[in-house]
């Protein structure tokens, strides 16, 4: 009897710490992605979880480093839900970070969308919304920004941090303006990728200055059409294709061009057949472009070990970013520039505080440009100037951000000229030259498929007024660009 009595204390009590057990892990539980089941929308403050250890958002003098991946749709990515297992290590880093699933960047190609992840401008605001800037019926300047916009990196130059860029060049060259305040700001090598400038960045590290903290841009094209893989493709993601199609940036280039003079037809809302490429052909090309992804997770997962290595993993305030997506057909085009589709502006933002541990998930829609505004506040560093961007602590901080309105922006080699505004659930675009418009549910329609303009015209009208306010208050009226309509230019 007395056996049993020990057996049966002993099974209750392994009963009650199983409960505890049970009980104490669900609490502290991370909200972590896993391949299966991204990231869960996040409503409370990442101090509030049970358990959990607290993230700081003030970290004045930290390090900053901002890992910029040129052309990276969020909607290719796993933490983002794709259906392939293209960015294995983003998502381990996303486990410890904040991921923004929903980021929108304010324009769809590289030169103005940077430069608005710089200033913290809408394109508009800032100026430099082409490569070249028109002076006369046919005189091009190269566009440089203007030396009365202060960028934030310059802020940061200005309050004792040395600042030091490894780019892609291209869309980033420093002649844009990019390079203002920076100690060192490598562009020599046109549409280079992480594996030229991750050396040069660690290479750089190793022998800073001591003494002050640092900002450190690190960028590259690795996934855009204009980048081959070192050592060509495995064609790890490539299923029964049989076309003739290579993925070669002259192949890439082509079928760009073409899709842009398609667009000079009037009412036209893409036709694959008219870039010369067929559905097979554009799954083809997708296919390419995740397995530069992948390739690309594993090129920053090396980078972020180097860092660990170094020590400075856990002193900087770490930001993952991309300027605009990629086009694979989804409208009939390829590349980017040409619309204001979610493929070209949905875009990767994550952001990883110094000593985070807890990983955090935002379905609340941000722009991409708000990255630098954030850091610059995790900094304590004012910006005493008006800029479009907004922190975004309010969300990293357990509350919510005040907008109820999101844009985006395209003159795209002074062609295509797209202005779009979206709420949570609706999304309106309009087509300056011709102002023809569409009008998507981005919820029941994620892919932007089945155009409502004439469903929902009110929901159209509301937005519309909303847009034009917006053009507006950036100086740029609606009638300065209807009826303009040209060729696009070949030099960009
Ligand atoms: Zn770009």
């Amino acid at each position: 009897m007395k056996r049993v009595l020990v057996i049966v204390s002993v099974l209750v009590l392994l009963f009650v710490v199983g409960l505890f057990v049970t009980h104490h892990r669900h609490e502290t539980t991370p909200m972590v992605a896993t391949s299966a089941a991204p990231l869960a929308a996040a409503s409370a403050a990442p101090t509030d979880l049970a358990g959990g250890v607290p993230t700081a958002f003030s970290h004045p003098g930290a390090n900053v480093i901002v890992i910029a991946i040129d052309t990276l749709r969020a909607d290719s990515t796993t933490m983002c839900g794709y259906r392939r297992d293209t960015t294995p290590n983003l998502e381990r880093f996303a486990q410890h970070s904040y991921l923004f699933r929903k980021a929108w960047s304010v324009a769809p190609w590289t030169v103005p969308s940077f430069m608005s992840i710089f200033t913290g401008l809408f394109p508009s605001h800032h100026g430099v919304t082409n490569k070249f800037t028109a002076v006369g019926p046919n005189k091009l300047v190269a566009t440089t920004l203007s030396p009365t916009i202060l960028t934030l990196p310059q802020i940061l130059h200005r309050h004792g941090y040395v600042l030091a860029g490894f780019t892609g060049d291209a869309g980033v060259s420093g002649s844009f303006g990019f390079s203002r305040g920076f100690s060192v700001y490598r562009d020599d090598l046109h549409f280079g990728a992480m594996n030229h400038s991750i050396p040069l960045a660690l290479a750089w590290l190793k022998h800073r200055p001591t003494g002050k903290p640092f900002f450190l841009f690190v960028h590259g094209y690795d996934v855009h059409g204009m980048f081959t893989p070192p050592h060509g493709y495995t064609r790890r993601f490539v299923h029964d294709y049989h076309g003739k199609l290579t993925g070669s940036p002259a192949e890439d280039a082509k079928f760009r061009e073409a899709s842009l003079y398609a667009g000079l037809q009037p009412g036209w809302l893409g036709h694959p057949h008219v870039v010369g490429m067929t559905a097979a052909d554009g799954r083809f090309y997708k296919a390419l472009y995740d397995e530069k992804i992948y390739d690309c997770d594993k090129r920053i997962h090396r980078f972020l070990v180097k860092l660990k290595k170094m020590g400075l993993y856990d002193n900087s305030i770490i930001v993952m970013v991309s300027d605009h997506g990629d086009e694979f057909l989804d409208h009939g085009s390829i590349d980017h520039g040409q619309s204001l589709y979610d493929e070209l502006v949905h875009v990767l933002l994550m952001i990883h505080l110094p000593g985070q541990v807890q990983g955090q998930a935002f379905d609340d829609p941000v722009n991409s440009f708000d990255a630098l505004p954030t850091v610059l506040d995790c900094l304590g560093i004012p910006i005493h100037h008006h800029i479009d961007a907004v922190s975004l602590r309010p969300l990293m901080t357990g509350g919510k951000m005040p907008q109820k309105y999101w844009f985006s922006e395209t003159d795209y080699r002074f062609f295509v000229h797209k202005r779009s505004v979206r709420d949570k659930r609706y999304k309106l675009i309009l087509d300056m030259t011709t102002m023809q418009r569409e009008l998507y549910d981005t919820i029941a329609d994620p892919h932007e498929k089945h155009n409502l303009i004439n469903e929902k015209p009110k929901v159209a009208m509301r937005l519309e007024k909303v847009l034009e306010a917006w053009l507006h208050s950036l100086g740029t009226p609606l009638d300065e660009y209807r009826g303009v309509h040209q060729k696009p230019i070949t030099v960009f």
